[in-house]
């Protein structure tokens, strides 16, 4: 028993559950709980969104689509996952909390709750993912709008989602399936938020870089792209010594750029600092042949999640 809710729904249909929404401004959609259901907050009313047919994931031709209620520890074991971009979006389940809420936890919720160090989200805005959102049409219809990624987190814990509206999917676009990528993450023990995290991703052309993503959680009040880093990557050559010298580029643009914040976790300026070590770490990882298509596993430990003292050299 939940002894701050009020009224709990559980609707076996998408167009029911937006109708509930509609009718109810006060319900909050609940997913897999783990961030909802931790608040002392009194939830008036909650609409459970497991029932609808909004998990599982599939390829088409011009995309890779999540369902919202997909659990992270699906996703880990997802053959898809493992075939996309070095399989990033692998690593950022690896390094999601524990296995327990790994089981509970879903895309949508890590993508709607816009938490500063959401690890997912880091890996899919560098995949230019998009989240489709439904909402109450005329007569039970549903109207639909897409959003980056990027786009839903306004600060932290807000968003731009309507309070009649959900995530019902969440769309990795086909030109991303063969960028090299991969996600890194300190936090004061293996399980904990983020204390720093990291996607990368490349676009390559032959050995050179057509487009570069680079996104960072944990620092800003949203996860971020940083733009002014990824054009010193544009057109470079990712091959010996002019790769170094873009790498050392971007990173020190990467440092102008943020402004991390002070928490619990970590001081800005161990922030700013660790930050370039994993977003040098992961472009050079990149850029290397050798570890194309190579995909996170648990057992490569240091690797993906570093330890703090190896993140001060
Ligand atoms: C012990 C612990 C460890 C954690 N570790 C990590 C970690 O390592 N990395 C990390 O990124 N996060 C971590 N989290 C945070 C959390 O697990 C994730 O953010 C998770 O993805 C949230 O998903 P959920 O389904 O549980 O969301 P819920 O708790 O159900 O919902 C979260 C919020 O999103 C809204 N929401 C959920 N789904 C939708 C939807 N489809 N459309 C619109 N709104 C929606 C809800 O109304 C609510 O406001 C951790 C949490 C705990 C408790």
């Amino acid at each position: 028993m939940i002894p701050h809710l009020g009224a709990y729904y559980r609707p076996d249909r998408l167009s029911a559950a937006l109708a509930l929404l509609a009718s109810a401004p006060q319900a909050r959609v609940l997913a897999g709980g783990t961030d909802l259901l931790l608040g002392s907050e009194r939830l008036d009313a909650v609409v459970d969104i497991t029932h609808l047919g909004l998990g599982g994931m599939r390829e088409e031709d011009d995309a890779l689509l999540l369902g919202a209620t997909l659990r992270v520890e699906e996703l880990l074991h997802a053959p898809a996952a493992h075939a996309w971009a070095d399989g990033v979006l692998v690593g950022a389940c690896l390094n999601f909390g524990t296995l327990q809420v790994r089981n509970m936890a879903t895309v949508g919720g890590n993508v709607a709750h816009a938490l500063p160090a959401a690890d997912l989200v880091a890996a899919l805005i560098a995949l230019d993912a998009e989240a489709r959102l439904a909402r109450a049409g005329p007569q039970g219809g549903i109207r639909w709008r897409t959003l980056p990624v990027a786009a839903i987190a306004t600060a932290p814990f807000a968003t731009c989602i309507e309070p009649a509206e959900l995530i019902a999917e969440v769309r990795v676009p086909a030109r991303a399936r063969a960028r090299r990528a991969q996600f890194r993450k300190i936090g004061r023990v293996v399980k904990d938020l983020a204390q720093v995290n990291c996607a990368v991703a490349l676009d390559l052309e032959g050995e050179r870089v057509r487009e570069a993503r680079i996104v960072v959680g944990a620092v800003h009040p949203t996860v971020t792209r940083v733009p002014t880093a990824e054009v010193e990557l544009h057109g470079a050559d990712t091959r010996g010594a002019e790769w170094r010298a873009r790498v050392a580029r971007a990173v020190s643009a990467l440092r102008d750029f943020i402004q991390p914040i002070t928490d619990t976790r970590a001081t800005r300026e161990w922030r700013r600092h660790v930050c370039g070590v994993l977003v040098r770490r992961s472009l050079e990882w990149v850029a290397d042949p050798s570890t194309r298509g190579r995909v996170p596993r648990y057992e490569d430990g240091p690797l993906y999640r570093v330890g703090v003292r190896e993140a001060r050299r």
